[in-house]
C-alpha cells in the first residue's frame, strides 16, 4: 500500500505535461528521497518563476519589463509579424536567426471537436497590435493538426479584414532534412511535392 500523500504527488506530477503514469511515479520517488534542502531550493525556484517572471505586454512573450527585448529591438522589423502557438517556439524560432520581425504568441488554438474558440482577451491583443503596427508580412505558424489548421484560418480571415493589403503565409510543409523519401507519410510527401522548389 502507498500512503495517501504518495499518491497525491504522483497525482501533482501526472498533472505535468508529456508525463505518464510509470515517470510520474519514478519521480515522486525521486523526490521524497531527497533531502529538505534541495526541496526547499527546487519549490523556490518554481515560486520565484512564478512571481519574478511577467509577459510581455504586446506579444506575450517572458518578460522582466512592460515589452519583451524583441519588442523593444528598433532594430527589428516592425512591418513583420510571426504568429506562433507558444514561447517555446518563439524561442526556438528565434534561435535559427532566420526572423527579424516581431511575434505574437497565441498560447490557445481553436479546438474542432469542442467549438471553443481562442480566448477573447488575446484575439482582442493581437488585433489591437495590427491596428497598431500595420504589417505588410504576416506569418501564421500554427501546428499542422486539425486544430492548428482552423486557427490558421481564423486568424487569417480575422486580420485580413484590418490589414488588406498584408501578406499572409503558413509554413511550408515538406520533407525533415536527412531524411529518406521512403519513410516520409503521404501526407508529408504529398506536401512536399506540392511545395517544390526550383534548383
Ligand atoms: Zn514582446
Amino acid at each position: 500500500m502507498k500512503p495517501k500523500e504518495f499518491e497525491y504527488l504522483i497525482d501533482a506530477i501526472n498533472s505535468l505535461p508529456s508525463i505518464g503514469g510509470k515517470v510520474a511515479e519514478k519521480i515522486a520517488y525521486f523526490l521524497i528521497n531527497q533531502d529538505e534542502k534541495y526541496l526547499c531550493e527546487f519549490i523556490n525556484r518554481i515560486k520565484q518563476a512564478k512571481l519574478k517572471i511577467k509577459y510581455c505586454e504586446q506579444c506575450n512573450n517572458f518578460s522582466y519589463e512592460k515589452l519583451c527585448p524583441i519588442c523593444l529591438n528598433n532594430e527589428r522589423d516592425n512591418k513583420k509579424l510571426l504568429i506562433v502557438n507558444n514561447i517555446n517556439e518563439l524561442n526556438k524560432i528565434e534561435a535559427t536567426g532566420v526572423f527579424d520581425g516581431i511575434y505574437f504568441v497565441l498560447n490557445d488554438e481553436i479546438n474542432v471537436k469542442t467549438k471553443k474558440n481562442i480566448n477573447e482577451k488575446i484575439i482582442k491583443k493581437l488585433v489591437l497590435l495590427c491596428k497598431k503596427k500595420i504589417f505588410n508580412e504576416i506569418i501564421i505558424a500554427t501546428n499542422f493538426t486539425i486544430n492548428g489548421e482552423a486557427t490558421n484560418i481564423f486568424i487569417k480571415k480575422l486580420l485580413s479584414q484590418i490589414l488588406p493589403n498584408a501578406i499572409f503565409y503558413k509554413l511550408a510543409i515538406g520533407l525533415p532534412i536527412n531524411s529518406a523519401l521512403d519513410y516520409a507519410d503521404d501526407i508529408t510527401l504529398k506536401a512536399a511535392i506540392k511545395n517544390k522548389i526550383k534548383v
